[in-house]
C-alpha cells in the first residue's frame, strides 16, 4: 500500500479521536488537506493544523464500538516510524500542517507499539528538526519508562478513559483495566512532568453514550480527575455506530448531549462552578432544552437578582450572560463609576438578553419573560 493510501486509511482510523471540541472546530477534515488534516486550538488559543493519524490500525483489543477492533474485517496498515516522520515533515514544509496528532491501535503489546510512536516523534524532533506541535496518545497499559520518554517529547499527552469508571469501561472495552491500564498511566505522567514540559497539558476523552452512562457520572469523573491530576481538558466524543460492530444497531448520541457536556465542563474549568452547582435531571442527564448555566441560575432563583455594583466576582460569574471578561470589566469600571443602566453592561460585553432577569443595575430590575439560551461555548 503506498503512503497516500495509508494516510487515507490511517487518517480515517483517527477520526474518532478528538483534537478539539466540536463546538470550537468541526471534527471534519479540512477541504484542502489530504483527508487527515484538522484544526485544533493550542494552549495559547492559536489555531493549529494537525495531521491526525494512526501509526497502525491493527489492534489486539476488541472494544465494542471501535472501527479498528480486532474482530472487524477491514484492511489493516501500519506506518514505519521513518515513513510517518518523513511524511509529516513534508506536509509541514509544504505549509499544510503545523502539528501532529498521533495515536495507534495496539499491535502486539502496548509498549512495543508505543516505542514505534515514540521513535516517530524522536525522528521528527531530532532528525527532521520538526519544531511543531505534537499531541501524543499514551496507549493503555504502557510502562512507566515509555511514559517518561513521551513526557520529554510531546506538547500534549492524553490517554482515553473512554468511560467514567471500571464497570462502564468493562462493558465496552473488556480487555482494558481502568485502574492499571488508564488511571495509573495518567498519574505517572502527572508525576513526571517537569516545568516547561508537555506545555499543553494532559487530557483525556470519553466516548459518550456507548456504555449507558449518565452525564452525572461523566461530570463526576471529570471533576475528580481535574482536581487530582490537573487535566488541562476533557474531550467528549459522542458515540456513532460503526457497521459490523456489536453496537451498530444503537442510536448515535445526539450532538446536543455532547455540547451540553462541553458547556458543563467549561463552567467548572473556566467559571469555577462546583459539580454540585450543576443541574441534572432525575436520570442523571444534563437538560437538553436549556444550557447548564441558565439551568443552574433558574434552579437557584433565591440567589438572584444580584446588584452588579456590589456583587462579588463569583456571583457575577453565576449570572447567565456574564463571562470572565465581562466580570473583570464590571469590577474594574465600578471602582470608578456607578453602573446605572443595561446599556452600561452591554458596553462592557455582557449579554443583557440573558443577564437581565438575574441582575439589578443601580437598583433597577429589567426582567423579561424568557431569557435567551446560550448556544455557543461562552456562558
Ligand atoms: S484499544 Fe480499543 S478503542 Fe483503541 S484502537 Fe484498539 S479496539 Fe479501538
Amino acid at each position: 500500500m503506498d503512503n497516500g493510501a495509508k494516510l487515507k486509511l490511517l487518517g480515517e482510523g483517527a477520526r474518532f479521536d478528538v483534537s478539539c471540541p466540536s463546538t470550537i472546530a468541526p471534527q471534519t477534515a479540512l477541504a484542502d488537506g489530504p483527508g487527515s488534516i484538522y484544526e485544533a486550538l493550542s494552549s495559547d488559543g492559536k489555531r493549529v493544523r494537525l495531521l491526525k493519524v494512526l501509526l497502525s490500525n491493527a489492534c489486539r483489543h476488541d472494544c465494542l464500538y471501535c472501527a479498528t477492533r480486532c474482530s472487524r474485517d477491514i484492511p489493516r496498515a501500519s506506518f514505519r516510524p521513518e515513513e510517518l516522520a518523513r511524511l509529516t515533515t513534508e506536509l509541514a514544509q509544504a505549509g499544510m500542517i503545523s502539528g501532529l496528532f498521533l495515536s495507534s491501535g495496539i499491535v502486539g503489546d502496548a509498549d512495543s507499539t508505543m516505542a514505534r510512536m515514540i521513535e516517530t516523534v524522536e525522528l521528527l524532533r531530532h532528525k527532521h528538526n520538526f519544531r511543531g506541535y505534537v499531541h501524543l496518545k499514551l496507549l493503555p497499559g504502557v510502562s512507566e519508562a515509555a511514559v517518561h520518554t513521551a513526557v520529554g517529547l510531546a506538547d500534549r499527552l492524553s490517554i482515553n478513559l473512554e468511560a467514567p469508571g471500571p464497570e462502564r469501561l468493562t462493558a465496552i472495552c473488556p480487555g482494558k483495566s481502568y485502574e492499571r491500564d488508564l488511571l495509573r498511566t495518567l498519574r505517572w505522567a502527572r508525576g513526571m512532568i517537569a516545568p516547561g514540559q508537555v506545555r499543553s497539558g494532559l487530557t483525556t476523552q470519553f466516548v459518550v453514550g456507548a456504555a449507558g452512562e449518565s452525564d452525572l457520572e461523566i461530570m463526576q469523573t471529570t471533576a475528580r480527575l481535574t482536581a487530582e491530576i490537573g487535566l488541562a481538558r476533557t474531550y467528549y466524543s459522542g458515540f456513532r455506530p460503526v457497521e459490523n460492530t456489536p453496537l451498530d444497531g444503537r442510536d448515535p448520541t445526539p450532538p446536543a448531549r455532547e455540547h451540553r457536556l462541553y458547556q458543563a465542563e467549561f463552567l467548572m474549568r473556566v467559571y469555577g462552578f462546583r459539580l454540585d452547582e450543576l443541574v441534572f435531571e432525575d436520570d442523571g442527564m444534563l437538560p437538553l432544552d436549556r444550557d447548564p448555566k441558565m439551568a443552574a441560575a433558574l434552579a437557584n432563583q433565591d440567589q438572584f437578582p444580584v446588584e452588579v455594583n456590589e456583587a462579588e466576582r463569583w456571583q457575577l460569574l453565576r449570572v447567565p450572560g456574564i463571562g470572565p471578561t465581562g466580570a473583570e470589566r464590571i469590577l474594574a469600571v465600578r471602582g470608578k463609576h456607578r453602573l446605572t443602566s443595561l446599556r452600561h453592561l452591554e458596553i462592557l460585553g455582557v449579554r443583557t438578553d440573558r443577564a437581565r432577569n438575574f441582575v439589578t443595575v443601580g437598583g433597577r430590575y429589567y426582567p423579561r419573560e424568557e431569557p435567551a439560551q446560550q448556544l455557543s461555548m461562552g456562558l
